[in-house]
């Protein structure tokens, strides 16, 4: 099993990120993030392409719908650095959408690796 920070080359690798220098904090509770109630967030600086993202520590968020996935939240957040010049104010409807549509490729992009890693 592959540790975080091998994870977050990977996928910087794969989304053509490479060029971010890139924190990444795991096992954050809740109360130190800058997000309420989210699996994973991002803070990031677009023109000098700095980003810190912090990941919650899953024993915090023990009933949600969905079960917590390490690698999927990590992409989720990296594609928010991908598409930060288009995504600003949380509240403002293209960036809600921007979110949803982040969500569904970091889904679609995990499952595709993994049936791809089954297959090989
Ligand atoms: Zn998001």
């Amino acid at each position: 099993m592959n540790n975080s920070i091998e994870l977050l080359e990977e996928w910087q690798e794969r989304l053509f990120l490479h060029s971010w220098r890139i924190a990444l904090r795991e096992n954050c509770k809740p109360d130190d993030m800058s997000m309420r109630d989210v699996c994973g967030c991002a803070d990031w600086t677009e023109e000098s392409k700095i980003a810190r993202i912090d990941i919650v520590d899953p024993e915090c968020i023990k009933e949600r719908i969905v079960e917590f996935d390490f690698e999927k939240t990590l992409v989720h957040e990296l594609l928010h650095l991908k598409f930060s010049l288009l995504s600003d104010n949380a509240e403002d409807l293209q960036a809600r959408y921007v979110h949803q549509l982040i969500d569904e490729m970091a889904r679609a992009l995990v499952d595709a690796k993994r049936k791809g890693e089954k297959d090989a």
